[in-house]
């Protein structure tokens, strides 16, 4: 038998560009470029640009300025999520061919109200580990005709997984493997306490859920270091790699840097900016000090 092909490891980093890199990200993107030199492995830039509204090309271009001052390198040519939607497109037929999703047509607002209404009679109205509302079950439970009648008429309408059904279709529990800051080892993922996740909005043509495991498998990654904000939410990914048969990574969730105000940081952290920084005449050296790391 000839000895099996040793592939390297293949890590990436996938910013989004609605905002600016704080230290957060910065620790993210050195991880992973530290864990790539220690295991000679490949270092990919993905830019998760889907959400179009949100997204410029200002911003994306501040990422590999950002990164470059950083003294990283990845490599060419970048992924960007907004040139492959026709990829995630053909990964949420097959789900709607499996029967897994279905069309979603309440929008943010009456999705609020009826949970507001609910919640109003003293009841609570369930949660995901994030702590949003479950989807309610109205469109999951919408007959077939009415359905048909709504899409032929032009609604606009979002695509949801069936949890339920979904769940369902597994032979055995799903596990990953962790490496990360927190728990560690097989990990088991419950993927039910997402509720009926989205897989395509009515603004954007892909969900964050579907798109990064669809490309996390076309680009043969094996490694996915990241924040501990996504470790439950790897729960999700796992059920959709073994919906779409697509082959898991390894996760490592690391620590979180947090701001003054012991929250996450969020984009908007001017202080925490690594272009603000930078401008304060802080160096490279000084952001991995800075991230707590030598
Ligand atoms: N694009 C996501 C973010 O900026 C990261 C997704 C991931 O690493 O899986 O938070």
């Amino acid at each position: 038998m000839p000895s099996p092909v040793r592939q390297k490891p293949v890590y990436r980093f996938a910013p989004s560009p609605n905002g600016a890199l704080h230290l957060g990200h910065a620790l993210s993107a050195f991880l992973n470029h530290d864990m790539v030199r220690e295991n000679s492995g490949h270092f990919l830039l993905r830019i998760e640009d889907i959400d179009q509204t949100r997204c410029t090309p200002e911003l994306e271009q501040a990422i590999y300025d950002d990164l470059g001052w950083l003294g990283l390198e990845w490599e060419k040519p970048v992924r960007r999520q907004s040139e492959h939607f026709d990829e995630y497109r053909t990964a949420l037929d097959r789900l709607v061919e499996a029967d897994l999703a279905y069309p979603a047509f309440l929008s943010r607002g009456e999705t609020k109200a009826i949970v507001r209404a609910f919640e109003a009679e003293g009841r609570l109205w369930p949660r995901d580990p994030d702590g949003a509302p479950l989807y309610p079950a109205i469109d999951r439970q919408r007959p077939q005709a009415e359905r048909a009648e709504l899409l032929a008429s032009g609604r606009q309408h979002a695509w949801r997984l069936d949890m339920e059904k979904a769940v369902r279709t597994l032979h055995s529990k799903l596990f990953w493997r962790e490496s990360g800051d927190g728990q560690t080892g097989e990990i088991e993922a419950l993927p039910a306490l997402w509720g009926d996740v989205v897989l395509s909005r009515s603004d954007a043509p892909s969900s964050y859920h579907l798109s990064v495991v669809v490309d996390d498998a076309l680009q043969g990654i094996t490694h996915v270091v990241r924040g501990m904000d996504l470790f439950n939410a790897t729960a999700i990914h796992r059920l959709l790699q073994q919906l779409l048969d697509l082959p898991p990574p390894a996760y490592h969730h690391h620590r979180l840097i947090l701001g003054a105000d012991g929250r996450k940081l969020s984009k908007s952290e001017g202080s925490t900016g690594l272009a603000a920084l930078r401008a304060e005449g802080k160096t490279p050296s000084d952001i991995r000090r800075l991230v707590g790391l030598l």
